[in-house]
């Protein structure tokens, strides 16, 4: 049994990780603000620490003992990065240096980072590698370049283990159309059960990688049991790509256009050769499989 933190641990997948870890027997403590996540996520095995990761005072002494600290808190809303790029750099950037020299202070054995894909911008070369040059189009993004950077330069400067993991597009039960992330599976799921038009952004040609969220979870247990810690960026994702259109066709139903968003990647995919080779992982859940258990659901 191990002492584990996670940080974000109220949040969508947050939640599905603490579930995991305590259904594996660890001691989980949680770091959250509340700010996205839900009280009603939270495992009541868990110890819940409502603080926010901007202020290192209070939550250093949190790490005190514990052996792996999963860093998944941030101000995950892309247009909320454009809209207040002060507020969220400070969760972002901010909160995960704290996060990562209170872990250094506290001499915890592995750091495993969330990182997104939108670190890669818009690149026409698909499939997306942990090699290619990162350009990334909103604050959102380069918050994330700078967190694995961070980690990176941790794990060289003061020997702490670090991992960032770039998910792709999570999706999964507790995944809401008004949270973070405002997704198009929830928002259709919505429209459908309301009797509503689904809204189709620009053509609907474009595409996203989903990957389930038990199999985000998963990855992250598998980086922190694994021998890596580097700093080592490794993509999360399905290696496939799926368009709105599609997951319009899957659902069934009228659909009506909107205007595009600026800041968004057009088409996505992931290599996920590298998390293969490093983290002995790889997706299990089928897209359409996880789209009809939330259907179902
Ligand atoms: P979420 O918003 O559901 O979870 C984030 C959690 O962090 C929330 O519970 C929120 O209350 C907490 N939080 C925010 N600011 C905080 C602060 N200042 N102090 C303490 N806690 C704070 O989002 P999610 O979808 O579960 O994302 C989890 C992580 O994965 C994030 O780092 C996100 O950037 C990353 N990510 C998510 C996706 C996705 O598709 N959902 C894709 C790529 C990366």
């Amino acid at each position: 049994m191990s002492k584990l933190l996670v940080t974000g641990g109220a949040g969508f997948i947050g939640s599905h990780l603490v579930d995991k870890l305590v259904h594996d027997g660890h001691e989980v403590v949680i770091i959250d603000n509340l700010s996205t996540g839900k009280k009603e996520y939270i495992n009541p095995r868990a110890r819940f620490e409502q603080k926010d990761i901007r202020d290192y005072a209070s939550i250093e002494p949190v790490f005190k003992g514990v052996e792996a600290v999963f860093h998944l808190a941030a101000d995950a809303r892309l247009q909320m990065s454009i809209d207040d790029p002060l507020t969220t750099h400070a969760t972002n950037v901010t909160g995960t240096l704290n996060v990562l020299y209170a872990a250094h202070k506290a001499g915890v054995k592995k750091v495993v980072f969330a990182s997104s894909c939108a670190v890669y911008g818009d690149i026409e070369k698909l499939p997306l590698k942990e090699t290619m040059q990162c350009s990334p189009l909103s604050p959102y993004g380069l918050h994330k370049y700078m967190g694995e950077q961070y980690c990176r330069v941790f794990a060289n400067l003061f020997c702490l283990p670090t991992v960032a993991l770039r998910f792709f597009n999570v999706f999964g039960p507790r995944k809401t159309a008004d949270g973070a992330y405002p997704m198009v599976i929830p928002i259709f799921l919505k429209q459908r059960a309301a009797g509503e038009s689904m809204t189709i952004v620009g053509d609907g040609e474009q595409t996203r990688d989903y990957v389930h969220v038990r199999d985000v979870v998963a990855a992250c247990v598998a980086a922190w049991q694994s021998a890596v810690g580097g700093g080592e960026i490794i993509n999360i994702g399905n290696g496939r790509q799926i368009s709105i259109n599609d997951i319009a066709r899957m659902l069934g139903g009228p659909t009506k256009t909107i205007p595009e968003r600026k800041g968004e990647m057009r088409f996505i995919e992931a290599s996920n050769a590298k998390a293969k080779r490093l983290l002995k992982w790889k997706p299990k859940v089928k897209f359409e499989d996880g789209l009809r258990e939330l259907v179902g659901s």
